[in-house]
């Protein structure tokens, strides 16, 4: 079991320096995590009885406390409250619910702004599209890159809305950063530790997707190698996962919502687009993951799926995702959550 020593805010340098030591004295591993507010410095190996009261008295700390999670700042444990995001004035956990909305990828300025216009005006909070697009052909449509990010940008601007786009190279993070205002882990990469640890270093949000066979467990871990970094802005989606079902492309499991709620105090979405491969089977999904509590969803929408370089199947078309958006305020007010209105 490690321990956890929370350091007050605006603790000195010099205390924290002072507990880091200590820990390594009484034969436990330290590990600093500078956070916006509060440091933290872990120590990870056998305690005994003595140890928590003894880093307590320690000049700076607030307080010191056992994990019995192999994640620390990720967990309930930790962080009783459920964190609440501020991005650019959108409001995101807790009795908040965020949709965010958008093609899969960004294929030009036409379908970006016209789906970015129709989802604005349905209620969407946070607009999405892809510029790094991970294909499973070498072959397919890869992303518009930096243009793409561009475009991303000027939409955001014009349309008044936060702005995500996934980033699966280390070597891209700054450029994602410098045009984008959350940074989204895609679930191929969300074992990527070099990619998690970048973004880690950052202070832009990051929006990390469970990997298509990867237990809830190893999701919180991803979560934890961001927050590890001192970027405390982390959010999780469920996004399906690979079982024997054939009707649709994944396996959503909702479960996922109640269970890291329980365990974490991170905001977590869910994405129906890619679990049900089939838009038909979107908005139910869609609405389920509401009703299960989630804090919103992230939605493909097309002005003309047919002709989508990147999952058009799944892509609802703006009337019906007007029409969900009304449902989704509805099931939110059932669960006691409020969709952020504009
Ligand atoms: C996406 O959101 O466009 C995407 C590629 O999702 P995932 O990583 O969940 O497959
Ligand atoms: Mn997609």
């Amino acid at each position: 079991m490690d321990l956890v020593v929370v350091m007050k805010s605006g603790a000195a340098a010099d205390d924290v320096q002072r507990v880091v030591e200590r820990v390594g004295e009484l034969g436990l591993t330290p590990h600093t995590s500078r956070g916006e507010f509060r440091t933290i410095v872990g120590a990870v190996g056998e305690k005994t009885p003595e140890l928590q009261q003894q880093l307590e008295q320690l000049p700076g700390v607030d307080h010191v406390m056992a994990i019995t999670q192999p994640y620390r700042l990720a967990s309930r444990e930790f962080h009783e409250a459920d964190t609440i995001l501020d991005i650019r004035g959108v409001r995101i956990g807790g009795p908040h619910v965020n949709i965010i909305a958008g093609p899969c990828a960004i294929e030009s300025r036409e379908v970006l702004f016209s789906v970015g216009r129709a989802v604005k005006q349905a209620g969407a909070a946070i607009l999405r599209g892809g510029a790094y697009k991970p294909r499973t052909s070498p072959y397919s449509f890869s992303g518009l890159g930096r243009e793409g990010l561009e475009l991303l940008q000027q939409a955001g601007a014009e349309l008044g809305m936060p702005t995500i786009t996934e980033v699966t190279d280390p070597r891209d993070v700054p450029v994602v950063c410098e045009f984008a205002d959350i940074l989204q882990i895609g679930a191929r990469n969300m074992q990527n530790y070099n990619l998690l640890l970048e973004v880690g270093r950052t202070s832009k949000p990051v929006f990390i997707k469970r990997g298509l066979a990867a237990s809830i467990t190893e999701l919180l871990m991803s979560a934890e190698y961001v927050l590890s970094q001192g970027n405390h802005r982390v959010m999780l989606c469920e996004r399906g996962i690979r079982t024997f079902a054939e009707e649709t492309r994944y396996t959503l499991d909702l479960s996922a919502v109640p269970v890291i709620q329980e365990r974490s105090h991170l905001p977590v979405f869910v994405d129906p687009s890619h679990a049900a491969g089939k838009r038909d089977l979107v908005p139910a999904l869609a609405l389920a993951a509401i009703a299960a509590g989630a804090a919103g969803a992230i939605v493909e929408v097309h002005s003309c799926p047919d002709r989508a370089l990147c999952d058009g199947p799944q892509a609802v078309l703006p009337a019906r995702f007007t029409a969900l958006m009304e449902q989704i305020r509805q099931v939110a007010a059932i669960v006691g959550h409020r969709v952020t209105q504009w």
